[in-house]
This record gives C-alpha cells, structure tokens and sequence, in this order.
C-alpha cells in the first residue's frame, strides 16, 4: 500500500494531485459547486457542450421519448441481443452526414480508439501518430503492439522524413492524426497528410472528436472541409462533445467496418449504448445538419472572444477554433492565473505538463454556444486584467 500513499503525497506535494468536485449544471453553461458550505458558481469554460444541445429540448425529448418506450438500457452487447434499430438507424445517418459507406458506433470515444487501432494493425506493422494526440490514441497504439514513430506536431516534413525512414521496414502502415487538436484548437494539414498516405501506401485514420458539429459542411466536420473523404480510411467523432450526447462513431468503408465488427474487442465485449442516448444523438445529429444557425452562431462568439483579446493587447495567435489556448508557459503562473480566475467566477482548465510539452503550460477557454456577449466581454476583459497584476 506504500507505494500508492507515497504517489499521492507526491502529486499532493507538486501541486498536481487531481480531485472530483461535483458540480451543479444550472443550465445556460453556468455550474455550481455542489457541496460546498457557501458554493461558488461559475462561467463554464471547460464544457465540451459547443453547441449547446445537451438541453437543447428536441434532443432532450428525444432522449426521454426512447427512454419510456425502450427501457434504461440495451441489455447486451452488440453482436448478443442487444443490437436495436437506433443504432442501425444512427449508423446509417451517420454515414450518410460523413460521406462513406458504412459506420460503426462505439461506447464512447476512448472505446473507439483502443478498439479500432489494435484490430487494424499488430505486431509487424507500424504506426505514425502526431505527438499531441489524444490518450487514448496512444493507449489504442500500446495495445495494438505495432512500432509506432511520433512525429512532431502538425509537422508533414517531419512525418514525411519518418515514413522515408522506417515505412519499408514494415508490412501494414498507419497514419493517426485529429482534425482539431483538443490541447491547442489547431488543425491538421489534411491535405498534406493525405497526400503522404497516398505516396507511401498507409491507412489513415482521423479522429474528429472537436471537429464533428463545429466544422465542415452540415457539420460534418473538418475530412468533408477540406474535401479528403476518400482519402481517409477512417474517420471517427464523437456524440459527447458538440453533440450533447454520449458515445461515438467510427466512419469508414463497408467492408472496414465488417471488420471491426468482427475485431474490434472494445466493441464486441461491451454493452450496446442505451436507447436513451442513441435517441438524444439522433436527434442531435439531425438538428446540427437541419439548423445550420447553430454553427454560425458558435463561430460568431468564437470570433467575438478572441477579437476583444486581441483589441485588449495579445498578441499571440489564438488559433482557428472553438478551443482557445492562452499560452502562458511556467505551470505554476498558469495554475495561478486559474485560480484567480476562478475567483472572478470563470471556469477554465489550466493544462500543465505533462500533457502538452514542458514550459507550454496554457489556459485553455472552450467557447460554446451558451456563453453570450457580455460573458465573453466580461471574460476577456478579467483575464487581461488579472494577466496585468
Ligand atoms: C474526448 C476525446 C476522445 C474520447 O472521447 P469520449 O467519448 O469522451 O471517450 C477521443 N479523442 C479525442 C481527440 C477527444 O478529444
């Protein structure tokens, strides 16, 4: 037991032990602390909720509607008796919103990641994955067995200079990159990447996870945008984030995803997602193609935040999406600068070490649909003022 007392009064030590604190959503993108003596409220800033459908009241009726009518849960996986028409009905219309033949829903985003990558390449083959992805890409790479090279960040010369390298060694290849980079908002040179996966005979698989609902035409995210569809093996999103729901999708060929069904063990051996949450994503994903407003909506706050950063004197770039880092660089003055933050009511997520590179601590504001005008003028004008002292 030693040794796991020892970890956390390490963590507790360097001020990077990680805790719950339950919150209250009071709606319109404010939380509450829920059990605190006096609790504090605040202006989220953390929330993936970018489009704010997780109250949007189709997708809420939706959601209770499949609940009454089928029960809290699916009873079985998949491939056992607990395959319904919700799925298949989202599967298709997700297929449809992506451009490809076929998809495949998976419990969450995390599944997906550590399913699909090690039912696609093992031992012998070998992976190529942009240093800022997601975990549980890098923990689908770890179980795949595959050799896998990072590449610097968005670097398609450095990515390039690696499959000259190592490409020959190896049977099958895979390419993993996002379209949207949750630590930094950034984008992925698409095009660039594609073009690389052509030449040296890869897979490429894009996780869209930001990007589904925010960007691309009805939505579909950033692969669409930039016109790459047929490029990309496989596109996977989730309906966790901008969606407002739970879970997530893999988009890909019918025979890939034959495939997976039959490989991918993170979906074979876990539960069907409930009636529930297939009918809020449906609906979900029906409103993010039918009501382009939403979108335009989120870009226009988006837009509106940074405008009133720069005006306000800072002079870094702030990126091309909902996902707004603040580069401060040492952690402890970004922490600090949370914190007083929080103090001002405003709720955004300082992120240290070693999740993105060392002296790249940043504050990470998520903009969403929620936040209005005077909260981003609000917001902005407090972090500029507290950056001062
Ligand atoms: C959130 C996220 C995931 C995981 O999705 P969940 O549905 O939350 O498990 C995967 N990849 C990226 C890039 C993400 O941001």
């Amino acid at each position: 037991m030693d040794r796991y007392s020892e970890f956390l009064k390490k963590r507790e030590q360097a001020g990077n032990l990680r805790r719950l604190t339950p919150l209250t959503h009071l709606g319109r993108g404010r939380v509450k602390e829920a059990d605190a003596a006096s609790p504090s409220h605040y202006i989220d800033f953390s929330s993936n909720d970018y489009l704010a459908l997780t109250e949007h009241p189709k997708v809420v009726a939706a959601g209770r509607e499949a609940l009454l009518k089928e029960g809290a849960g699916s009873g079985a996986a998949r491939l056992m008796s607990g395959s319904l028409a919700g799925h298949q009905l989202l599967e298709k219309e997700t297929a449809l919103l992506k451009g490809t033949e076929a998809a495949l829903l998976f419990g969450s985003g995390y599944l997906a990641n550590i399913g699909v990558i090690p039912a696609l390449v093992g031992r012998g083959d070998v992976i190529f994955c942009d240093r800022l992805n997601h975990a549980s890409i890098y923990d689908g790479c770890r179980l795949a067995g595959a050799k896998t090279y990072r590449f610097q960040h968005n670097d398609s010369n450095h990515l390039e200079a690696l499959l000259k390298k190592h490409r020959g060694a190896y049977r099958q290849a895979l390419i993993v990159v996002e379209s949207i980079y949750s630590m930094d908002g950034d984008r992925c040179p698409l095009k660039e990447t594609a073009a690389l996966r052509n030449r040296f005979d890869c897979l490429l698989m894009v996780d869209e996870a930001h990007a589904t609902g925010v960007f691309g035409p009805q939505g579909a995210g950033v692969i669409a945008e930039d016109g790459v569809i047929g490029e990309v093996d496989i596109a996977m999103g989730t309906f966790g984030k901008a969606l407002g729901s739970y879970g997530a999708y893999i988009a890909a060929s019918q025979q890939l995803v034959q495939y997976l069904i039959n490989q991918a063990r993170s979906f074979i051996y876990s539960t069907a997602l409930p009636p529930s949450v297939i009918g809020a994503s449906l609906a979900a994903l029906r409103l993010i193609k039918s009501e382009p407003e939403l979108r335009s909506e989120l870009h226009a706050k988006i837009e509106m935040f940074k405008q009133y950063l720069y005006l306000g004197g800072i002079s870094q770039d702030l990126g091309p999406s909902q996902i707004v880092p603040l580069m401060i660089g040492d952690s402890e003055k970004a922490l600090a600068l949370a914190a007083k933050l929080k103090e001002k009511h405003i709720f955004a997520t300082p992120v240290r070490p070693p999740t993105v590179p060392e002296n790249t601590a940043r504050i990470r504001f998520s903009i969403t649909r929620h936040h209005q005008q005077d909260d981003l003028k609000n917001t902005a004008e407090t972090l500029l003022m507290v950056m001062e002292r």
